[in-house]
């Protein structure tokens, strides 16, 4: 009979939860929904200089966050020393260990068999090393406190750990922990060592690379399937063409025979497009729910409290971004006061005095007929306009476009027109065209690579343009 499957994340809470770290979580977790096992946590936190509470918090929130929920009590390794010292005990009482006093007191040494230890390795196939080479293993510090290695083996035993998987950075410990197994004839667990993650230079996933932990990712907008879909895809595939997975989709597929050897690479550009995948995926009102919870989370300042105007711009960003985020830097023109210009806009579509004079009597027009409640209305309008001026309408939609949003990309026009409101859109347009010269004076400055941020938006409005809300007028919401 096969045994139960039973399985463990074990992060060390020295740090907050990395790529890396979920992705063993993810596999963890997928083995066992695959085999209808468990998924346990444990905290090592035996490490006392490095271990922090605050830590073991953020990882047991970020893991529930992600949905990588464990099925029994986490158990925390600190609550367990008198077992870890009792097993030494006992290796000691056998001659199989032994007490060394050191200069900060006296620790538990474990007698390194000189044999080859072998195991069957369920990614890379058999691993052999020669444990003569090891020197023997501290297993309890002068502290008092076991070594990873120890409480890792004694809890892996007691938890009836029945696979250990992961990360490739841990195959060299494996034939140690093993023969700490033999030592007290318990039977080992099997292995999986997880393929690392390099990033897309091919050096090891580092700070170097940007964002690693998970708080940088949410921050970023990411939706936790998408991550855990990227995360599935750095070392396992599913044998077909598809990539778009939902949790459990995969956790019906997955197996360890289908995780690579070869080490993964971490492509930001893929984990956006998947993501941007599964934000398509969402119905409106999720999309809209979760994009709120977002924007109150991580930009309370950003957005003016006007929820009506919110519930309406939100849906209109649903197949437009890949990342929460992204609504932030898109949509931000809906909810300020002074909008800044994209400087390759202005260039592009304010083209000499013509554009200015259409402008001038396209804003003519939009305030005397203009009805703002009716997309479809604005766009005859603009048509017919576009007609009586002598222009194709393209040549008025643009730089209106880039008049009330300072983009050249926005959803559709007349609904944002509509979306905007009367007054906000005539006091853009006005402003452009009465300032009409000095954009293409700080365009040019600002294209010859005068600018500060040299990204493709400014963050503030065009250092020699006046307020937009001039001469003491406010712009309303
Ligand atoms: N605490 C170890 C780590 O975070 C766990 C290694 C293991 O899974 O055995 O790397």
């Amino acid at each position: 009979m096969i045994p139960p499957i039973r399985v463990r994340f074990a992060p060390s809470p020295t740090g907050s939860l990395h790529i890396g770290g979920i992705r063993t979580a993810l596999f963890n977790y997928l083995f066992a929904k695959h085999y209808a096992g468990t998924f346990l946590v444990r905290i090592e936190d035996t490490d006392r200089e490095r271990s922090e509470k605050r830590f073991e918090i953020e990882i047991l929130e970020s893991l529930k966050w992600l949905g990588l929920v464990w099925d029994e009590y986490p158990i925390r390794q600190s609550e367990r020393l008198p077992f870890y010292r009792d097993a030494a005990a006992r290796l000691v009482s056998a001659g199989l260990a032994y007490e060394e006093e050191g200069p900060a007191g006296k620790a538990v040494k474990f007698k390194m068999p000189e044999t080859k230890i072998k195991f069957p390795d369920m990614v890379s196939g058999p691993i052999e090393f020669d444990a003569s080479l090891f020197d023997d293993l501290v297993i309890i510090k002068s502290d008092g406190f076991p070594t990873y290695h120890f409480a890792c083996v004694i809890d892996d035993h007691e938890m009836n750990i029945s696979h250990v998987i992961r990360g490739a950075d841990h195959i060299s410990n494996t034939p140690r922990q093993i023969a700490i197994y033999e030592a007290f004839g318990w039977k080992a667990p099997e292995f999986a060592h997880l393929p690392l993650v390099f990033g897309i230079d091919g050096t090891l996933l580092s700070k170097r690379h940007g964002a690693v932990s998970l708080a940088e990712y949410r921050k970023e907008g990411y939706l936790p399937v998408g991550i855990l879909n990227y995360l599935a895809l750095l070392g396992w595939a599913s044998g077909g063409s598809q990539e778009l997975f939902t949790l459990q989709e995969i956790a019906n597929l997955f197996s360890l025979e289908h995780v690579s050897q070869a080490n993964a690479r971490f492509d930001t550009e893929k984990l956006k497009w998947l993501n941007s995948e599964h934000i398509r995926k969402l119905s409106n009102d999720d999309f809209c729910a979760r994009l709120k919870t977002y924007l109150q989370e991580y930009e309370p300042d950003g957005l003016r409290s006007d929820d009506g105007r919110l519930n309406k711009v939100m849906p209109l960003y649903k197949e437009r971004i890949r990342t929460f985020r992204e609504f932030m830097e898109q949509a931000c023109f809906f909810f300020q006061d002074e909008i800044s210009y994209d400087p390759k806009a202005v260039q592009q579509h304010f083209k000499g005095e013509e554009t200015r004079k259409m402008l001038e009597e396209w804003t003519k027009i939009l305030e005397r007929d203009g009805n703002f409640e009716d997309p479809a209305l604005l766009e005859a309008l603009l048509r017919s306009s576009a007609e009586k001026l002598g222009v194709k309408a393209g040549l008025l939609i643009h730089p209106t476009r880039v008049a009330i949003s300072g983009r050249s990309a926005t959803p559709g026009l007349f609904e944002t027109m509509v979306i905007l409101g009367q007054n906000l859109v005539l006091k853009r347009l006005r402003y452009v065209v009465e300032y009409y010269d000095n954009f293409s004076e700080n365009t040019s400055s600002l294209l010859r690579g005068e600018d500060t941020g040299g990204g493709e938006m400014s963050d503030s409005p065009q250092p020699d343009l006046p307020p937009q809300g001039g001469k003491g007028t406010e712009i309303g919401l």
